[in-house]
């Protein structure tokens, strides 16, 4: 285990086989299955593949470029072509120094999973690998995450839920209308950020300010009122600092406030927070974002 590639190999094959596989899979299709699963973790979850970020593999490092430069969040607005270009250099990857590294370890008595020979276009899975994989494959999955979680809290020391956010395959989240209702009672109603006042010419938007995709998780304090625009335009970055100042503030004017029934009391300590902020800067969280000067009126 000095990487996540054997993990991510188990869980690629696991789902093509899912889907309905040939025993020949191209390596094109898991250097596809690749990309997405990478993609979720570096660019969704924003999670390091390696200590730092210049030391990842460099498909990794291409996945989060492709991401930066094409605005792209998630994959599936990606353009056509880039993907494509993706998925080509990750299955030359595969024949670099994964498929052939990903029975070294295996007890001599066990079979392989698949065979391939080296300038071969397709992996083939037998019959019978083929079988265990279908009768097990949720277990397998479950394997392959707790070991591709393993690696990542190595390098990711400080980030939260790392198994979730392996077993997850995006940024799903539940509605934020709830906390919406009860923010709209709580707080004033301007934005937390820019502090121009929300009425129904400006939507309103409920901001995590630790992100979403940080902390995977709605906590009450670490949500507040935004404009649609500072929500947009902060995205899933984390706030210059003054914000967290503010953000302890806003959760100790709310502990005097008695809350709708059903939701607890949102203090945190001022240094739980400052620690999440500190934790999302330790693994290269992009950093700093403000609404430009002219909107911010204090
Ligand atoms: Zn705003």
């Amino acid at each position: 285990m000095s990487s996540s590639y054997k993990p991510a190999l188990l869980k690629a094959i696991v789902r093509i086989v899912r889907a309905g596989a040939e025993p020949a899979i191209p390596l094109l299709r898991i250097g596809s299955q690749f990309v997405k699963l990478y993609w979720v973790q570096t660019v969704v979850f924003r999670l390091r593949q390696a200590a730092t970020i210049i030391s990842e593999p460099e498909v990794v490092r291409r996945i989060r470029s492709a991401a930066d430069m094409n605005g792209a969040r998630t994959i599936d607005v990606l353009p056509p072509a880039v993907r494509e270009r993706l998925d080509r250099e990750m299955a030359r990857v595969l024949t670099i120094n994964v498929l052939q590294a990903f029975h070294r370890s295996k007890p001599a008595s066990m079979g392989c999973l698949f065979e391939w020979s080296p300038g071969s276009e397709f992996i083939i899975v037998p019959n019978a690998a083929m079988e265990f994989v279908r009768l097990n494959a949720r277990a397998l999955e479950s394997i392959a995450n707790l070991w591709w979680a393993r690696w990542l809290e190595k390098v990711n020391v400080l980030a939260p839920l790392v198994i979730e956010k392996v077993e997850r395959d995006g940024a799903e989240r539940a509605s934020l209308t709830k906390y919406l209702r009860v923010l709209l009672q709580i707080d004033e109603p301007k934005c937390f950020y820019c502090r121009r006042a929300l009425n129904d010419g400006l939507s309103t938007h409920v901001d995590h300010v630790i992100p979403w995709s940080f902390l995977l998780e709605d906590p009450l304090w670490d949500l507040v009122l935004a404009c649609a625009n500072c929500n947009i335009a902060k995205s899933d970055t984390l706030p210059r600092r003054d914000f967290i100042d503010k953000l302890a503030q806003t959760g100790l004017r709310r502990a005097k406030i008695t809350l709708p029934p059903g939701f607890i009391s949102p203090l945190l300590a001022r240094e739980e927070i400052d620690r999440y902020y500190e934790a999302a800067l330790s693994v290269e969280w992009p950093v700093g974002w403000a609404p430009a000067p002219n909107l911010a009126e204090h």
